[in-house]
């Protein structure tokens, strides 16, 4: 901890008026908001709108984490990144847009690819991680890190017009995982399929800023309702419209079930 988060100064208070006024948020979840600490992982379609609404709610500290480099095809739906940043890293590019738009936020990057081995570093000290990465490989990765290190996941995910997200408790009894949701089959596999599926840039931009309302509803929790864990809200650009589906634990998990069958992953 190099700094700590701003207090609620007057002037923070004015920048804020708007969710303080709700009964909803008020001063108590500004304040838990300013206290808080969510890693995102993967500064993409879905980390630049969930960057962008975390940011402008008060999210007091972020560690950002990508590999990759702003490329011309980006732009028509990563909203942090302008012409200028082609060919620059994504981590670099999203630190400098936070810091125009709020000095008063603290944030950690990271420029190199999350995996199995480094995950549990990256994630240490978080509130909340929030995975808007492109592959199975990784987001099991980072879900087996958040059991491990018992720090809640909201999962973003978007595929054509289809996009979910759902936040996960996997450490707590009866709470299920990502990996519960997926299973084992995906982790060697990295299906990132924007280049050949195509994707467009409005679609992403649901799903991330509703992931940045999950997000927030889970920071304050339970001032905007009680967090839906397990939920996994599904959401369909063509019809369009969302549902909701119940995840259930899987007794067999090798990440997040009780016992000899949780030892596999750690
Ligand atoms: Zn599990």
């Amino acid at each position: 901890m190099a700094e700590t988060p701003h207090p609620l100064t007057e002037e923070r208070l004015q920048r804020f008026a708007r969710h303080i006024v709700l009964p909803e948020v008020g001063g108590a979840g500004q304040a838990a908001l300013a206290r808080s600490h969510v890693a995102l992982i993967g500064l993409g379609g879905i980390g630049a709108p969930v960057l962008q609404y975390l940011a402008g709610a008060g999210v007091g500290r972020f560690t950002l984490v990508d590999d990759g480099d702003v490329e011309e095809s980006n732009l028509q739906r990563q909203t942090i990144y302008t012409t200028r940043d082609i060919g620059h890293g994504k981590a670099v590019g999203a630190r400098r847009w936070l810091a125009n738009f709020d000095e008063k936020l603290v944030a950690e990057i990271h420029d190199r690819r999350i995996d199995a081995n480094n995950a549990a570093a990256l994630i240490g000290g978080a509130d909340l991680v929030i995975d808007g990465t492109d592959n199975f490989a990784t987001r099991l990765a980072v879900s087996d890190a958040c059991v491990a290190a018992r720090i809640p996941l909201l999962s973003a995910a978007v595929g054509r017009f289809q996009g979910q997200v759902a936040a996960f408790q996997g450490h707590l009894e009866g709470e299920p995982c990502y990996r519960c949701f997926v299973g084992d089959a995906f982790d060697a596999e990295d299906c990132d399929t924007c280049a050949e599926d195509g994707v467009l840039g409005a679609m992403v931009g649901w799903v991330g800023t509703f992931a940045a309302m999950q997000a927030v509803r889970l920071l304050i929790a339970p001032q905007m309702g009680a967090a839906d864990w397990g939920s996994l809200h599904l959401m369909d650009g063509l019809k369009p419209g969302m549902r909701v589906l119940k995840i259930v634990k899987d007794a067999a998990c090798r990440a997040c079930a009780p016992g000899d069958a949780g030892q596999g992953e750690g």
